[in-house]
């Protein structure tokens, strides 16, 4: 019986192994049409000023609903974009889409301090980045101090002069930028100093159990601190209650995103928000 168990097992195991194969490889075929088919599109979380409770900015997050395999997490399929560099074609997409969202809900009379938009290392090494970009930019009408360029530890990781430039370039064209995810990567302190940000974003992970998990507590304190002495913003994300809300307040981490306040929505469905939030800038009716 343990023989026959053992091969159950083992079969059980190669099935799912060439399960997760094929299931990548499924993922890969599909990803490559997923744009022309339409089966993209980005959603938006609000960004709050904790201080006030406002909403002063937006996240832009690609969605992918695939005709073949139903809806597909960006963590899942963000990195197969990556690798089959198709992460290039969608990321303009995704800028482009961005931009018209925060123009269409700028003419209804909101003005948002900025939509954060997430960029791939792999975008930054595209020989025109910068110049489509660009060209975005100024076909949608938008100007770049209301784009908020999100790059991960992992883009630090692969540090390089180039980037570095492109980074450079970006702030000269007037776009902030915010480091995602941090805590999360391997990035020294020494790097945080260097490279041209404007925002810092503490992980989801030290969140999820503040206030009572104390090393988290810490380190949030410590990232907030840190950050605010180097003269960045800092934003926590993956707020899911109220006591973590209170901790971030109390400590004076500036802005906060996360389920507690707002899941992600469609473009329109932002526009009901914020109409329903009444939140018109006095100074753009
Ligand atoms: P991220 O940039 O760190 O985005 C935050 C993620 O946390 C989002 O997941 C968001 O939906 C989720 N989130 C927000 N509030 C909460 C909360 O209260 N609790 C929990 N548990 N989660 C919360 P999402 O949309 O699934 O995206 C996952 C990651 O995929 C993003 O992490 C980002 O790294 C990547 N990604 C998403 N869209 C794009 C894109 O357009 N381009 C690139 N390059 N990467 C993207
Ligand atoms: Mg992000
Ligand atoms: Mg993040
Ligand atoms: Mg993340």
């Amino acid at each position: 019986a343990a023989k026959e168990k053992g091969k159950d097992n083992y079969q059980f195991y190669t099935k799912q192994l060439s399960l997760d194969v094929q299931t990548r490889l499924n993922l890969e075929q599909e990803l490559l049409h997923a744009l022309e088919r339409k089966e993209l599109h980005v959603e938006y979380q609000p960004q709050y000023l904790l201080e006030t409770g406002e909403v002063k900015g937006v996240e832009a997050l690609l969605r992918w609903d695939s005709g073949i395999l139903g809806k597909v997490s960006p963590d899942d399929f963000i990195a197969i974009a990556e690798e089959t560099g198709v992460i290039v074609k969608i990321g303009y997409f995704v800028f482009e889409e961005a931009c018209k969202a925060y123009k269409k809900w700028r003419d209804e009379g909101f003005l948002l301090e900025r939509v954060a938009i997430n960029i791939s290392a792999v975008q930054f090494r595209e020989e025109y980045f910068l110049e489509k970009l660009k060209d975005i930019l100024v076909r949608t009408g938008v100007e770049a101090s209301a784009i908020e360029i999100e790059i991960t530890e992992r883009f630090i990781m692969e540090y390089s002069t180039t980037n570095l430039t492109i980074l450079e370039d970006l702030r000269t064209l007037g776009c902030q930028i915010s480091i995602d995810d941090f805590g999360t990567g391997y990035s020294s302190m020494s790097y945080m100093k260097q490279l041209p940000l404007d925002t810092v974003k503490i992980d989801k992970s030290f969140i999820v159990e503040l206030p009572e998990n104390t090393h988290d507590a810490e380190v949030s304190k410590a990232i907030i601190a840190l950050s605010k002495s180097l003269g960045y913003k800092v934003v926590a994300e993956g707020i899911e209650n109220a006591a973590q809300e209170q901790f971030l307040r109390e400590n004076k981490c500036d802005f906060a995103q996360g389920f507690y306040f707002a899941e992600p929505m469609d473009e329109k469905q932002f526009l009901d928000f914020l109409k329903e939030k009444g939140i018109k800038n006095p100074s753009h009716s």
